[in-house]
């Protein structure tokens, strides 16, 4: 597989059909004709290339039964892509196989070590005995050049200016909060047709993953959505890891209010939660008043809650929203619908995969068939 970014690429009926079918995960012929709007005659002809390079199989329908001969349908072939993903946090890296599908095979984790040599020695070694892997995947906690993989800076690990390549195989490296984003706008139709959404990460730092008119936003040098290091406290002395003093994300990040780092934070503020602990709604208040501050700037319809901040009880995600609701300007409070995120901890790997499939599958295929 070469690398051809998206970003380069012409969309045709190739890709256009490769995302519906991807979206659907299985669909039969007639319907994708209706969901292309592509005639029929079309859809035959591509479809058979795409069949004959191995993109995309012909599936047997499960339901029995029906008098006549069943339509088959069509579904992304898993092993057109193999990708190994790996999503560092400041704690630990969870690694995981992606498929062409949007399957997910979780691998192991491990702590995440000081200098970032160290993870690369781990995947030299993983690549070892794993068989067939395409591209290397990254999920990075900081700001990322995605068109040159280089890890700009990682402000908790103090990593700087790194541009990641691993001999023989693709890399392709993103911020964290930007393939959280991603994942959400790949699973659900409503987010990926919205004019705009924000998927917010709260870990060690607060991110924000920006999605505007059907694509992220980096900004053109890859620092957009670092609402973390915007000012929330003109009086604080707290230095940021930025080199600032005041910042959101020194005072908000689930570190800097909890206390010391652990691999079961969500667990902790849950249990808080649900236990009426008062720092926990007093957390929810400070969060709000930032929350808030996007929501007036941005105007989103969703706006996706994710991070440690992921996987907790229903009404945590209620309360928040009704307090954003209460602060906002009434036309963005009219609008936004606060949610949770749809993978807890595995949006980074979902969003890697999901990104890899946009960025080198598909523009492959085309340029393999072209
Ligand atoms: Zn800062």
């Amino acid at each position: 597989m070469k690398k051809i970014l998206h970003s380069t690429m012409k969309e045709n009926n190739y890709s256009l059909i490769l995302r519906t079918i991807f979206h659907n995960r299985s669909i039969e012929r007639v319907n994708l004709v209706k969901e292309t709007l592509l005639s029929p005659s079309t859809i035959t002809r591509c479809v058979a290339q795409l069949v004959d390079n191995d993109v995309i199989i012909e599936t047997t329908p499960s339901q029995y039964g029906k008098i006549g001969r069943r339509a088959l349908n069509l579904e992304i072939n898993p092993n057109a892509l193999k990708v190994l993903l790996v999503d560092i946090g400041a704690q630990r890296i969870n690694y995981a196989i992606g498929k062409a599908n949007g399957d997910i095979e979780k691998l192991e984790y491990s702590k995440t070590p000081k200098k970032f040599e160290n993870i690369l020695e781990e995947i030299h070694s993983m690549l070892g005995y794993l068989d067939g892997i395409d591209v290397v995947a990254f999920s990075v906690p900081g700001m990322v050049n995605v068109e040159t993989d280089t890890i700009l800076f990682v402000p908790s690990t103090g990593w700087r200016d790194i541009k990641i390549e691993i001999p023989g195989k693709i890399v392709y490296a993103d911020n964290e909060a930007n393939l959280g984003m991603i994942a959400e706008a790949f699973h659900h139709e409503e987010i990926r047709k919205s004019q705009c959404s924000v998927f917010v990460t709260v870990r060690e730092g607060f991110g924000t993953g920006l999605w505007i008119n059907g694509e992220i936003f980096r900004g053109p040098s890859y620092t957009a959505g670092e609402f973390g290091h915007t000012t929330f406290d003109l009086h604080s002395s707290k230095k940021c890891h930025c080199g600032n003093t005041g910042c959101l994300e020194s005072i908000i990040s689930i570190s800097s209010f909890f206390g010391k780092p652990s691999s079961e934070w969500s667990k902790y503020i849950n249990e808080l939660f649900i236990s009426g602990d008062k720092r926990v709604h007093e957390y929810l208040d400070i969060l709000s008043r930032a929350l808030v501050n996007i929501v007036n700037s941005l105007n989103p319809e969703y706006l996706i809650v994710g991070g440690e901040l992921s996987g907790l009880d229903n009404r945590f995600y209620k309360e928040l929203e009704k307090l954003i609701k209460g602060r906002a300007l009434e036309h963005s409070a009219e609008t936004v619908k606060v949610l949770p995120s749809t993978f807890t901890r595995d949006n980074y790997l979902y969003g890697a995969l999901y990104a890899v499939i946009e960025e080198y599958l598909i523009p492959g295929v085309i340029e393999k068939i072209k």
